[in-house]
């Protein structure tokens, strides 16, 4: 499932990004922690994604991608991935277009979280990160996090939370601003292909997640190999079209949302191990039971 999550500074895209990560078993693949690994690491990338960003100008486009490229060729993104923080413009969602084309992985699904812009302004002035390990917190959504039991991973002492710059409330209406105009084209872009997907991003994380998880789930996506594989098929191939005969049966519970069957198409294209990539595709109800089964 190869998915990228849209939605303004606030809507939950991190949080939301983590769970899905761990229900689905992808990556999340956030270019924000990409370039921070790759300039730890002192790679070719990473030098210059270093002298950009000291220099107080944006880290190159090119640069980017290729961080996503490399990301990409790990074996742990072959079942698919979450990108995060990326893309942030039209010019950026078309450079990703190709790029996923020539490695053969477009995407599923683009999924925008909704919401309100008091509720975000509230969000983002309530976030907390750790100066030690990164890790992001929220006052106001998520207070149980805060927790003083909860030890940072880096020192082994309670995370040192601290208020970015750029959570202030002040520089947040600018952050909304420059979502809207560069990032929100973005939706129709997307829809115009057929990917996108929107859900209600307020409320309980947990009811946010179910959401997601409704939204992708009604992809128009076949069950489990199960549904396909008869006796002796050890699964679908997708030269055998497994995936086009499902489809339509889908298509009468998710409505209008599979016309264009990105699905069958995506999957012909993917030519991965189809028992290994069984699991993460299971339709809604059997995918919980499908991941326990696995361990
Ligand atoms: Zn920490």
């Amino acid at each position: 499932m190869r998915i990228v999550l849209l939605g303004a500074p606030g809507s939950g895209k991190g949080t939301q990004s983590q769970r899905l990560m761990q229900a689905e078993h992808i990556p999340q693949v956030s270019t924000g922690d990409l370039l921070r690994a790759a300039v730890a690491r002192g790679t070719e990338l990473g030098r210059k994604a270093k002298e950009a960003m000291d220099g107080g100008r944006l880290v190159a486009d090119e640069l980017v991608l290729g961080l996503i490229r490399e990301r990409l060729a790990e074996p742990d993104a072959r079942r698919g991935f979450i990108l995060d923080g990326f893309p942030r413009n039209l010019a950026q969602a078309q450079a990703l277009d190709r790029l996923l084309a020539t490695l053969r992985q477009p995407l599923d699904a683009v999924v925008q979280l909704e919401v309100d812009y008091g509720e975000l302004v509230r969000r983002i002035s309530g976030r907390r990160t750790c100066a030690d390990c990164g890790r992001v917190f929220n006052l106001f959504t998520c207070p149980e996090q805060l927790s003083e039991n909860q030890l940072c991973p880096r020192t082994g002492a309670p995370h040192r939370l601290i208020q970015r710059p750029d959570d202030n409330e002040a520089t947040v209406t600018e952050r909304l601003r420059v979502y809207d105009e560069q990032t929100r084209p973005l939706i129709e872009f997307y829809r115009a292909r057929g990917l996108l997907r929107t859900i209600n991003a307020e409320g309980e994380v947990d009811e946010v997640t179910r959401r997601l998880e409704q939204a992708l789930h009604a992809m128009g996506r076949p069950k489990a190999a199960k549904s396909v594989s008869g006796p002796g098929g050890k699964s679908r191939s997708p030269r055998r079209g497994g995936a086009r005969q499902e489809a339509p049966r889908r298509a009468a519970k998710s409505a209008s949302s599979v016309r264009r069957k990105p699905a069958a198409t995506n999957r012909a294209a993917s030519k991965g191990k189809p028992a290994r990539r069984a699991p993460g595709r299971t339709g809604t109800g059997g995918r919980r039971s499908a991941r326990r089964a696995r361990r």
